[in-house]
């Protein structure tokens, strides 16, 4: 034991000198590169360009880009893609430029590169760490392949309301399984050596609150106490900090008023001095002109202002390029600053090897063979069926039967642009295989499917024009609706059962793309309302980027499955589940209201002085028009199996100072397929010196039960699983009554009452 300890001590302190004999040989490179480097050329390192032709996601793309580089005055680039592009660029800049500083190759890559998986929302939904960890590795893979080396991933902005687009971009309402999946992304994307040539640098985003855009419209001001802010919406940025992560990129909205981007209490004071963050931080796209509109200054105001906050580089609008010269001869701010922002960019540089290697992540004979490789499809498709939510299943219409007549209709169903999501940006949308392929794929011969599209996604050509900014995603037939209704109703007729895909488009979520209601749109809503009418078992197939209003389609369904946008492989990967290939195991991992009314909707929410009380008509913190209750809670999700759950056996019901408990379930598949469940723990502070939220999700566990099955589920819980951020913003536990519940969603959960005292 004693030689153990000893040996472990010694590689801890042989990894202690490794890495501060590597910092200090940093740090001697940097100095020297600073020391000969002019003020315009550190300057030139904070901008960073976009020369369009990508996707641009502002009003601006950069000008004179090739001059710039020549001269210095570009630190990195994105929107460009393609190996053989980004070496022509990094030939310029490594031949022409005096220092011959590499550059750094920046892109949005979300969800998968060219291969495309589900969308980050239906990522969480997995609630399997080990495989959105597997997921942002392949992308990194992918996109280095391509000459990438950074990535403006992960997005782990808490959100709770479903009409913000950017809900689809994040993990979802939950600030535990939020901060898992922040690791597992980073963990993914950097691996264990940011210097490999297939792993990227992570940019995590958009720090801070962005997701709580008020009125869910997007770029909205957010407000929310430090209490909150604290204990929901910060620990994910952190513990993509605590991962290592690269690089943070600052949000668009203000934070107490001042602009992300320039609250130096945000990105010096708590990103810094609390977190000790020691990558760099990029604005977002024009995010420091934008603090003109914020109403904070003029261009070379707010561009001193965010510099001198700790923002190091400047997205798109060069303000820096063009205004900080100016500011530090008016002593608005100083070469300090610039060059602390410089050496953090540089920085970044040598630690992905750049300056061994500027060509490091170029090698053309590589794209071949790692990108949209079979092997790649077949990561995907698997990915893709472990983030589908079953909803609903009644009189088990699901799994489908490989016999007889089905009729496959709606927009979605043979559609391939759709099902790959938003910030699909480097995909070939003709490479993806649609769900009636998938459906004849997995289906077979002996399986007779009919095909008719049956309404648009929307019928709204105003509409439809604000979402086909990337292109058609909404195609307005020429045929008129009731056409195509008939048709759809012909085929449902001569069918055994119904499968109608149905949802949003593609850019009806993601960046600018909110909406005030949260339905299916009302085209589709009479498809749906015409085929139960036939009276045939009807299964919905919802793709979407947000939580969806399902009440009426919940009343009119047989069987409902949640797919978001799945990516490359949807319709294989939909096809295996409703086939029975893959048993669903997906779990919500936000809210899904009854109506667009009941938005913001959380599961953790606290009791109030008046708490809900369904039967007492007045005075309660109720509705008149609908329950309190959301239509399907955080951590719902069916399985074509049945789980019952024991009852829940703690270690013990008091404790003391650090003792644990460990709190056990005992799990059954009643049901006759073999299948998986996530078990979830939820623990609530009955009493606290502040109020607390009426149970908070701190553990899970996805668990395989064959048919019949029983296993036991333990939690070890300490007081660290306790701790919260009081009036004071002191992070620490109290001592009482916590009441721990396990069950296999936010709602239905066995319960039991432990005592715990300091
Ligand atoms: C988005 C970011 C994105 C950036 C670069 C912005 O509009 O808010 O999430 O990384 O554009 O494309």
């Amino acid at each position: 034991m004693k030689r153990i300890i000893l040996i472990n001590v010694l590689l801890i302190s042989v990894t202690a000198f490794t890495q501060s004999s590597q910092d200090a040989k940093m740090k001697a490179f940097i100095d020297d590169l600073v020391m000969k480097m002019t003020l315009d050329e550190k300057i030139g390192q904070l901008n960073l360009v976009t020369p369009g032709g990508g996707v641009a996601t502002g009003a601006v793309v950069s000008s004179g880009v090739e001059q710039k580089i020549k001269e210095g005055k570009v630190g990195g680039l994105f929107g460009i893609t393609g190996v053989e592009k980004i070496k022509v660029v990094q030939t310029m800049v490594v031949t022409q430029s005096r220092l011959k500083i590499p550059l750094i190759f920046g892109s949005d890559i979300i969800h998968g590169y060219k291969t495309i998986h589900p969308i980050p929302l239906g990522l969480s939904a997995s609630w399997d760490m080990k495989m959105i960890e597997q997921s942002a590795r392949i992308a990194a893979i992918e996109a280095t392949a391509d000459g990438l080396c950074w990535n403006f991933s992960p997005m782990v902005d808490i959100a709770r309301d479903p009409r913000w687009g950017r809900v689809a971009e994040g993990g979802g309402e939950d600030t535990y399984l939020g901060s898992q999946i922040a690791t597992a992304m980073v963990k993914g994307y950097q691996g264990d050596d940011l210097s490999k040539n297939n792993t990227l640098m992570a940019c995590v985003k958009h720090f801070a609150l962005y997701g709580a855009s008020e009125a869910g419209r997007d770029y909205n001001t957010t407000d929310m106490s430090r209490v909150r802010m604290y204990n929901e919406y910060l620990p994910p940025y952190k513990a993509a900090v605590d991962a290592g992560v690269g690089s943070v990129m600052s949000s668009f909205n203000e934070i107490d008023g001042l602009p992300a981007t320039a609250n130096k209490w945000l990105l010096t004071d708590l990103l810094r001095h609390q977190w000790g963050f020691k990558g760099f931080v990029v604005s977002d796209y024009t995010s420091v002109n934008e603090m003109i509109n914020h109403g904070i200054g003029d261009l070379q105001t707010v561009s001193a202002l965010a510099l001198n906050a700790g923002l190091d580089m400047d997205m798109v609008g060069e303000g820096f390029l063009t205004t900080l010269k100016k500011s530090i001869e008016e002593g608005k701010t100083t070469h300090v600053q610039v060059d602390e922002a410089c050496r953090r960019i540089l920085e970044a540089k040598y630690k992905l090897g750049l300056f061994e290697d500027p060509f490091r992540y170029i090698d053309e004979s590589k794209p071949a063979k790692e990108i949209l490789t079979t092997q790649r499809r077949k990561e995907a498709r698997e990915i893709a069926a472990k983030t589908f939510v079953l909803l609903k299943n009644n009189n088990q219409s699901l799994p489908l039967k490989r016999s007889g007549t089905i009729a496959l209709i709606g927009p979605l169903a043979n559609d391939k642009s759709n099902m790959l999501g938003t910030w699909a940006v480097s995909a070939d949308r003709q490479m993806s295989i649609p769900v009636f392929d998938g459906m004849k794929n997995v289906g077979g011969s002996s399986v007779n499917i009919l095909y008719a599209k049956g309404a648009n996604i929307s019928d709204d050509t105003l509409f439809a024009k604000k979402v086909n900014v990337f292109g058609t995603r909404i195609d307005i037939d020429k045929r008129s609706a009731d056409v195509m209704l008939k048709e759809a109703l012909d085929i449902a007729k001569r069918s055994d059962v119904i499968v109608a895909v149905v949802g949003e488009a593609s850019e009806m979520s993601g960046e600018a793309a909110s909406r005030t209601d949260i339905i299916i749109p009302e085209s589709q809503k009479k498809l749906i309302r015409a085929l139960s009418g036939t009276g045939k078992p009807l299964v919905l197939v919802v793709m979407t980027g947000r939580p969806l209003a399902l009440t009426e389609e919940n009343e009119l369904a047989s069987s409902i499955l949640v797919t978001w946008h799945a990516g490359t492989e949807a319709g294989n990967a939909i096809a295996d589940v409703l086939f029975g290939n893959y048993n669903p195991a997906g779990k919500l991992s936000a809210t899904f209201p009854r109506n667009v009314g009941q938005v913001p909707i959380f599961y953790n929410h606290k009791n109030t002085g008046r708490p809900s009380a369904p039967n007492s008509p007045k005075f309660q913190s109720n509705y008149l028009d609908v329950p309190n209750t959301p239509l399907f809670p955080f951590g719902y999700g069916l399985s074509y199996t049945a789980f019952s759950y024991g009852n829940i056996s703690v270690s013990k019901t008091s404790a003391k100072g650090n003792e644990k408990i460990t709190a056990s379930i005992t799990v059954t598949n009643t049901g006759k397929y073999d299948g998986e469940e996530v078990v979830q723990l939820y623990i609530r502070d009955v009493v606290g010196s502040i109020a607390r939220p009426l149970k908070e999700l701190k553990g899970f566990q996805k668990i395989n039960l064959k048919a019949g099955e029983s296993k036991t589920v333990s939690f070890n819980i300490s007081p660290d699983d306790l701790k919260f951020y009081n009036y004071d913003l002191e992070y620490d536990w109290e001592s009482g009554d916590f009441e721990i519940m396990i069950g296999g969603n936010s709602k239905d959960v066995k319960a039991v009452k432990v005592n715990w005292v300091k």
